[in-house]
């Protein structure tokens, strides 16, 4: 009988221990005393505190109202202000190594180097829009960008450039086997010198895609192909419109179908920029995240030669108008994600995406539009808005802490404190 009691006794004692348990708060992670742009407010939240769990957003919470959990871990971010992780919705990833492309640079190792260089600059998630090797969906699938310090990876796989619509059926149920987040085709015929994939080629890309669950992302360079994408029910222009200026009826069309569109100025830029060593060369944010032999290699007169001619002249005088066009679409409320299409050789990860939005900025955008587009847009336009774009309870950690307001001044976004992806600090940040 005293040896039941017992047993009872030391059962009893066990549960409570368990019991006890059964919260670590641990996992909590409460960051303190910031000012907070959410992504959604036209204000920031100041003086309030964000409270994690496990990665995940739990609530913001007002500083004199605190109803933290005991014992979580706390870091004080000392009245500095925090938006959510930027996200390029164009880039591409594992294509290059400094000028180097082809199948040497098609590494893991090099994917991983460059979602660190991104997420080193704030760009916490990046959606590789076609040619990445194909052992980017392996990282895709097998990371915890988390922990690794790594920005999050979508991507589209190889670019399609099927002949018939026969064609395009096998190329789309082909890549089906990798899961893509996107598909990716180009609609260009290269300035004259190659043949343009036909309106019944790429509606049957799209419509095949669409019958996978997949949405598709096209490049274009004029205004008749990107109506032709959206007529057939493309999900994204990819890039800016440069022939001539968007009309009320194009207009009319992003809106009624509820279509994105991906600047990407700075590709523009990269086609001609190198033909004379370029100011940003000198510029310290840029020089933190480039290793001396592709700056060097970019002032060789036989390499400045490449950024010359046809091509160079066309993009240069189409800037203007890109621009224009860009804010004629904003300004009509068609939702512009923010997209640089960098990663191909010169198109330097990281830094390019600053160098948008201050682009963005200059072409008249103001910096809580150009926040919305590189957060909530991005993430929305490229279907990831379930888990990113805003600081809201059940999504992930995912931001960036800066020293100056953002809100007075795209630029401050250069003035990087830390980076946080899924409530992990990402090491080695680079900041102005
Ligand atoms: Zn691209």
């Amino acid at each position: 009988m005293k040896f039941v009691n017992m047993l009872t006794v030391l059962l009893l004692f066990m549960m409570i221990i368990i019991s006890c348990r059964g919260v670590n708060y641990e996992d909590y992670v409460i960051f303190t005393n910031a000012n907070f742009w959410d992504g959604h407010s036209l204000t920031i939240l100041s003086n309030s505190a964000m409270l994690t769990h496990n990665g995940i957003i739990i609530d913001i919470l007002d500083m004199n109202d605190p109803d933290f959990p005991d014992g979580a871990v706390v870091i004080d971010l000392e009245n500095r202000f925090v938006v959510p992780g930027l996200i390029n919705a164009h880039g591409h990833v594992g294509m290059a190594k400094g000028l180097v492309t082809g199948s040497s640079v098609h590494t893991a190792e090099n994917i991983k180097e460059q979602l660190a260089l991104y997420a080193r600059y704030g760009i916490t998630t990046v959606v590789s829009l076609g040619d990445e090797p194909l052992i980017a969906f392996d990282i895709r699938d097998n990371t915890d960008f988390a922990s690794e310090g790594l920005a999050r990876l979508y991507m589209s796989g190889p670019v399609l450039n099927p002949s018939t619509p026969e064609e395009a059926v096998n190329e789309v149920s082909g890549l089906m086997q990798y899961s893509p987040d996107w598909v990716k085709i180009r609609v260009d015929d290269g300035l004259g010198t190659r043949e343009k994939m036909h309106s019944d080629v790429y509606a049957a890309v799209i419509e095949t895609s669409h019958k996978n669950g997949v949405p598709l992302a096209a490049h274009i360079v004029n205004l008749e192909d990107a109506k032709g994408i959206v007529e057939s029910n493309g999900d994204l222009i990819a890039h800016s419109i440069r022939d001539r200026p968007v009309t009320r009826e194009f207009i009319n069309m992003m809106l009624d179908k509820d279509i994105c569109i991906t600047p990407t100025l700075t590709r523009e830029v990269s086609v001609y920029i190198y033909a004379e060593r370029p100011a940003f060369f000198d510029d310290p944010f840029f020089l933190a995240g480039v290793s001396p032999e592709v700056l060097e290699q970019l002032t060789e007169p036989d390499v400045q030669q490449r950024y010359t001619g046809r091509a160079a002249d066309y993009f240069r005088e189409a800037l203007p108008l890109a621009k224009a066009n860009m804010i004629a679409l904003h300004n009509a409320g068609v939702r512009v994600a923010l997209g640089t299409d960098s990663g191909p050789p010169a198109r330097f990860q990281g830094y390019f995406e600053h160098m948008e939005m201050e682009m963005m900025q200059n072409a008249g955008m103001n910096p809580i539009e150009i926040l919305t587009s590189a957060t909530r847009y991005a993430a929305e336009c490229m279907n990831l808005d379930e888990n990113l774009g805003t600081l809201e309870p059940g999504k992930w950690a995912d931001f960036i802490v800066v020293n100056e307001n953002p809100l007075d001044d795209i630029q401050n976004l250069r003035n990087l404190h830390s980076v946080y992806i899924g409530a992990q600090a990402v090491p080695q940040v680079i900041s102005q």
